[in-house]
């Protein structure tokens, strides 16, 4: 109750959610009471949390902050959304994000954007900024996202809060609307490296239904939290810590490395060469496959309809027309273009093969040291349209985080200090499957 009222007073500063789903809140809350009562509640029994506008809810619109999806009630509950259930935790709603996610700074929404909560004329990141504007405005501890090429850890490092992008395969994509399925992960975002892996517990598990699913059943990632780190191999990639990066970021940056110094850790100095091919890469296969995925919003099966079409072919170009943005429509024709027989080789096949070389800088770095850490994002949050009329320069706030989801990597950003009253995120980049490990080590720091 105490949540809701403060998301029905303070809310409407941040547009932080498109749906609060208050009768169903209080049901779960007193749900999860009895299940207390009872004594054998799981430990996100009766929490409250959000999800992100782009995981099914079964009854409940789920409109991945597209016109498209604006009247779409799901039938069932993504696979997320079930285990968070099971859990007993109690859902307050659906929070805004960028159409379709493709964005990095929540201004394609077609609910208008979002507000920093650290500074309301500046954006909170994106796609996943709803979740974490609610989460670092206090309108909920924790709330789910999703990750493509940053969409957690950027809007994570913008507002304060720590989010969590799992080893691709953690999380079920089931019932989680596609954007580029080679990439997509869900994921939490919360307030410590503690309560992002109690929702990770609850979130990462196995399930047939997700054929990318890595079928490992839950864990419990807070398990590892109290180790130590001392003799920590960290690798420090020189191409993260150059061109491009923010001085003032960059000295926050290193202020944690140290700090990490002082808690036994060592410093070693690595290279990702093939960096800057993360970005031209990604900006192929992830329209590619958005071209793809966002195929089946034709305006017969679900979705907006345009009214009075004259024909198949009319009902079909004025319903995606009119339903999808412009950023959408943009990377449609970006990756249609790529996918376009005659070019396919050159750009697709092309970037395919550079995602390649980028995983095996990881995998390479990976021998030498236990996590890499650098920054998440260039700077800090930048004003409400100062990149909007600019793609490029929007595309290169993901300069650091893009090369994860290519390799399929996980990663987290966690708040490390300000520059102007403004957060800046540190992102640590694990090795597969090793969650465990990177929360303890953003657990000792916190
Ligand atoms: N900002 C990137 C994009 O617009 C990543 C988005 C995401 O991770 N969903 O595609």
């Amino acid at each position: 109750r105490h949540l809701l009222e403060r998301i029905q007073q303070q809310d409407e500063r941040y547009n932080s959610f498109i749906t609060v789903t208050a009768d169903e809140a209080l049901q779960q809350a007193a749900a999860a009471d009895e299940r207390l009562a009872a004594g054998d509640a799981p430990a996100m029994c009766g929490v409250p949390i959000a999800h992100k506008d782009i995981f099914c809810t079964s009854g409940v619109r789920t409109s991945c902050g597209s016109r498209m999806l604006d009247n779409f009630v799901p039938p069932y509950d993504a696979a997320v959304v079930e285990s968070f259930e099971r859990a007993g935790a109690v859902s307050l709603g659906k929070t805004n994000m960028d159409e379709f996610a493709m964005g990095s700074s929540n201004e394609t929404s077609f609910y208008g954007p979002v507000k920093n909560p650290w500074d309301t004329n500046r954006v909170p990141g994106g796609s996943s900024g709803g979740s974490a504007a609610a989460v670092a405005a206090q309108l909920c501890p924790g709330a789910t996202a999703t990750d493509t090429g940053g969409s957690i850890r950027q809007p994570a490092a913008l507002t304060n809060t720590t989010g969590i992008k799992p080893t691709y395969g953690r999380v079920s994509r089931w019932g989680m609307i596609a954007f580029a399925s080679s990439l997509d992960q869900g994921g939490p975002i919360a307030r410590s490296a503690e309560d992002a892996a109690l929702m990770l517990s609850v979130m990462a598990d196995s399930d047939p239904r997700d054929s990318t699913n890595l079928q490992r059943p839950s864990d419990d990632f807070t398990r590892d939290l109290d180790q130590s780190i001392q003799g920590l191999r960290i690798g420090v990639p020189r191409e993260y810590l150059a061109e491009g990066l923010n001085s003032d970021t960059d000295e926050r940056v290193q202020e944690a490395l140290r700090e990490y110094e002082k808690l036994g850790a060592e410093l070693v100095e690595i290279s990702l060469p093939h960096t800057q091919l993360a970005v031209p890469a990604y900006y192929v296969i992830a329209p590619a496959e958005a071209s793809a995925n966002l195929s089946r919003f034709d305006g017969v099966r679900y979705g907006h309809r345009c009214e009075n079409p004259a024909d198949l072919r009319d009902l079909y170009m004025r319903s995606r027309g009119e339903g999808f943005g412009e950023e959408v429509q943009r990377r449609i024709l970006v990756g249609t273009y790529a996918l376009s027989a005659g070019y396919y080789d050159a750009y697709y096949n092309k970037a395919q093969q550079v995602r390649r070389l980028i995983k095996q800088d990881f995998v390479k770095a990976f021998e030498q040291v236990d996590v890499i850490m650098g920054p998440t994002a260039p700077s800090p949050a930048f004003k409400l349209g100062e990149k909007r009329a600019d793609p490029v320069s929007m595309y290169l706030e993901d300069i650091y985080t893009i090369a994860v989801n290519l390799a399929g990597l996980p990663a987290m950003s966690l708040p490390c200090g300000t520059v102007d009253g403004l957060p800046v995120g540190l992102q640590i980049i694990g090795n597969y499957l090793d969650e465990a490990r990177m929360l303890n080590v953003a657990h000792q720091y916190q």
